[in-house]
């Protein structure tokens, strides 16, 4: 059972146009909040100047507009800067962890370029995912989560825990990327004695090669399929069910109100979708 009331988001940073995989969060979310009466709110994160595209913005919501996908909420965050992905940064050898305060306060005074790290528990590294079902993470994941970059804005680390609990974020829908970094966010809201949310890890869309899509393996955004002539439902069919297949579902092109009541999480495949383009052919000749 799904407890409600159900608050889910999409955030993306305006950083240039939707990518299909990014469309198929937006979409799950959406289908999910409308299954259970709930509301999908579209989070602009917006703080990161120096990645911004100017026109991304107006870009992603009028796809999300043409593709049917209409938040409750719209925000401009607020807190959140540039989203640090794991793996770009080196395991933290705990160094700092056996400091005094006074050598604390003696490290700040003299040097001014340090980060703020939360000292993380060894006890967030198993947890469940909708998707992905109970997960341990090994210890590089339980790397001390960096709280406040040097320059003293926030990471995503911190800004997703606080973001998500002061908008009473239900379930976490995001991309399979983010699952390795969940450890840290279960142990910031534990840290801050808040309930973290549901998380519901989305395997990334795969090419024909079996591989990641990419620019060079071709990853057309929705505009681009829009102006081949297909049509807006056909692609969020196509989109829909890269990944996900309901229970006794019928292959005909349903409305996006049909999918939302036909979605539950359990039908969310764990392994990566392959992008076959023929599928979409096939739902745009219905
Ligand atoms: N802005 C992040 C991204 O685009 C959001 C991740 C999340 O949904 O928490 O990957």
């Amino acid at each position: 059972t799904i407890k409600t009331p159900v608050r889910v988001r999409f955030a993306p940073s305006p950083t240039g146009s939707l990518h299909l995989g990014g469309l198929r969060t937006a979409l799950y979310n959406y289908l999910f909040a409308k299954k259970h009466k709930g509301k999908f709110i579209l989070r602009i994160e917006d703080t990161d100047a120096k990645r911004l595209v100017p026109g991304a913005l107006q870009k992603i919501m009028s796809t999300l507009h043409a593709a049917g996908i209409h938040p409750d909420e719209e925000t401009l965050d607020s807190i959140r800067q540039t989203a640090v992905l794991e793996g770009r940064i080196p395991v933290y050898d705990k160094r700092c962890r056996k400091l005094t305060p006074s050598q604390i306060e003696k490290n700040i005074k003299e040097n001014k370029n340090y980060t703020i790290r939360l000292k993380c528990p060894s006890d967030t590294n198993k947890f469940t995912d909708h998707v992905y079902g109970t997960i341990t993470m090994g210890m590089a994941q339980q790397d001390d989560a960096i709280l406040l970059k040097s320059d003293g804005s926030p990471t995503y680390h911190l800004a997703h825990p606080v973001d998500d609990h002061l908008m009473e974020i239900s379930h976490v829908f995001r991309g399979e990327e983010w699952l390795s970094s969940t450890p840290k966010h279960l142990a910031i809201f534990k840290a801050l004695g808040w309930n973290p949310p549901k998380y519901v890890h989305l395997p990334l869309i795969f090419g024909h090669d079996k591989k990641k899509l990419s620019k060079r393996t071709g990853t057309a955004d929705f505009d681009s399929y829009i102006k081949k002539g297909y049509l807006p439902e056909s692609i969020i069919n196509f989109l829909a069910f890269l990944g996900w297949a309901p229970k006794n579902s019928k292959t005909e092109l349903n409305s996006i109100d049909q999918l939302a009541d036909m979605f539950v999480l359990s039908d969310i495949n764990k392994s990566n979708p392959i992008l076959y383009s023929e599928k979409l052919d096939w739902f745009n000749n219905q």
